[in-house]
C-alpha cells in the first residue's frame, strides 16, 4: 500500500504541476501505547509510529511561491513565502504551509532567501481517528523542506517545528507527542518521551518476535464533550498541582498520594491520582519491555484503562465494552487511547487471535445496540524518511 502511495503521489504531482518532483518524503501517523493526559503535566508518554503514512512529493521552484495540493481536497493552495501568516491561510493547507512558516519563526530558515516549492500530499492515515494525520503531514513536509532548503536539523527540532505549526499557525493547542512519534519512530519500537525535557528515545517492543499485534478498535463515537472535557481535566490537573505546591503533576510521586488525598477534594484527588499512577505505569512499561518483553505488559495496559475510566472519567460505554471484550477474548491487555470521550481503544493480542477478537467486538457492539466499530491492526513502523 505504502509503495503504491509513493508512486501515486508522484503521478499526482506531475498531473497537478506539470513538472517532476525532486523527491518523495513520508512520515507516519501514531498510536499511543500508554501514557494518557500525562503530556501537559510534563510527564511520560510511549507512542509509536504506525504503518500508515503521509507522503509528500516536493519540487523546487524558481520563484518564491509555495503551492500545496492534496487528494484530500480539489483546491490547490498558493501563497508567496513572504506572505505566510496564520491569518493568511485556513483549512487543511494550514498544516503544510504552517511548517514552512514555523521553520522561519524558529530561526531555522531565512524565509526571504529560500526558494519556493510545490508540494503534493497523499495519505492513508485516517483523518480524525486519533491516529494523528496532522502530525504525519507536518513530519513529511518538515523533513522534505529541511532537505530542500538545506537546513541541518535534528529530528527533535523538526518535531518542534511541526508542533509550532499546529499550535500557532493552525491554532490547535497540542503537546509534542504526536510529532515526536511521527519523526522518531523505528520499526517494532515505541518512542519513550519525557515531556518535561523533551528528550526521547526508541524502546524496542519485540512484537514481531513474539507474534503479537496491536488491534485498534475505533468506536466511531465522537463526543461533543471532547474539547470541553479536555479543558476541564487540564484545569483540574493545574488546580491539583497548585494545591500541592508543585509546578506540575510531574513532581508528584505515588508515595505522595496519601498526603494529596488529605489536601484535595475527592474529584481533584482522583484526577491527580490518574496522572501520577499513569506516569509510573509508563516507566514500568518501559522497564518491563526491557526485562520481560511485551507479553508481560498486559496488566499495565489494563490498569491504565481502569484509571481513565474510574479516576479520570474520560471513557464512554463503547470504549469500556471494546476493552472488556478484548480482555475476555484473549487480549494480553487493552485500554482506551487518546483524549477520551470517544475515539479508539487498542488491544495487544497474539496474531492468531486477531480475527476472533474482531468478530467478538463486532458481536458485542451489536448486542448492546451500538454502531459497528472499525477495527484494524497497526504495526509499529519507522519515522519520517525520504522515500525516493
Ligand atoms: P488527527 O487526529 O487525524 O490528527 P486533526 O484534527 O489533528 O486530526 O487533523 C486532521 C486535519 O488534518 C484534517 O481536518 C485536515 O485539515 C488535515 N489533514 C489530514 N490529512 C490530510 C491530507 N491527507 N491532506 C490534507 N490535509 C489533511
Ligand atoms: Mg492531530
Amino acid at each position: 500500500m505504502s509503495q503504491d502511495l509513493r508512486d501515486l503521489v508522484r503521478q499526482e504531482f506531475e498531473a497537478a504541476y506539470g513538472t517532476t518532483p525532486i523527491g518523495v518524503w513520508s512520515s507516519p501517523g501514531r498510536a499511543n501505547l500508554i501514557g494518557e493526559h500525562t503530556d501537559y503535566n510534563e510527564g511520560f508518554v510511549l507512542p509509536f509510529g504506525i504503518d500508515r503514512r503521509t507522503f509528500a512529493a516536493v519540487g523546487v521552484r524558481d520563484d518564491t511561491r509555495i503551492r500545496v495540493g492534496s487528494t484530500f481536497s480539489d483546491e490547490v493552495a498558493e501563497i508567496d513565502i513572504a506572505e505566510l501568516s496564520p491569518e493568511a491561510v485556513d483549512g487543511w493547507a494550514a498544516y503544510p504551509l504552517g511548517v514552512a512558516w514555523a521553520l522561519g519563526q524558529l530561526g531555522h530558515a531565512d524565509l526571504a532567501a529560500v526558494p519556493g516549492v510545490d508540494i503534493m500530499l497523499e495519505s492513508d492515515v485516517p483523518v480524525g481517528a486519533g491516529l494523528s494525520s496532522s502530525a504525519a503531514i507536518e513530519g513529511a513536509v518538515a523533513i522534505a523542506l529541511a532537505e530542500l532548503w538545506r537546513l541541518d536539523l535534528t529530528r527533535v527540532e523538526l518535531a518542534r517545528v511541526g508542533r509550532k505549526a499546529e499550535n500557532d499557525f493552525v491554532g490547535a493547542p497540542t503537546g509534542i507527542m504526536d510529532q515526536m512519534a511521527s519523526l522518531l519512530g523505528r520499526d517494532d519500537a515505541a518512542v519513550f518521551i519525557d515531556c518535561r525535557s523533551e528528550e526521547a528515545e526508541a524502546v524496542d517492543l519485540g512484537l514481531a518476535e513474539n507474534d503479537l499485534a496491536i488491534l485498534v478498535i475505533d468506536t466511531q463515537v465522537e463526543h461533543q464533550h471532547a474539547s470541553g472535557g479536555y479543558r476541564e481535566r487540564r484545569a483540574s490537573c493545574e488546580a491539583g498541582a497548585a494545591a500541592l505546591g508543585v509546578a506540575s503533576l510531574r513532581d508528584v510521586t505515588v508515595d505522595d498520594l496519601p498526603r494529596a488525598q488529605q489536601l484535595l477534594d475527592d474529584v481533584t484527588f482522583r484526577r491527580v491520582r490518574h496522572v501520577v499512577t499513569e506516569n509510573q505505569r509508563v516507566l514500568d512499561t518501559v522497564a518491563t519491555l526491557a526485562s520481560e518483553g511485551p507479553t508481560a505488559i498486559g496488566e499495565l495496559l489494563d490498569a491504565s484503562h481502569r484509571s481513565m475510566r474510574d479516576d479520570f472519567e474520560i471513557s464512554v460505554p463503547e470504549l469500556d465494552l471494546a476493552v472488556e471484550t478484548a480482555q475476555e477474548n484473549g487480549a494480553i491487555g487493552a485500554r482506551m487511547t487518546g483524549g477520551g470521550f470517544g475515539g479508539s481503544a487498542i488491544a495487544l493480542v497474539h496474531r492468531d487471535l486477531v480475527s476472533r477478537l474482531q468478530v467478538a467486538v463486532d458481536g458485542a457492539f451489536a448486542e448492546h445496540g451500538f454502531a459497528q466499530p472499525v477495527t484494524f491492526t497497526v504495526t509499529p513502523s519507522a519515522g519520517a524518511r525520504r522515500e525516493s
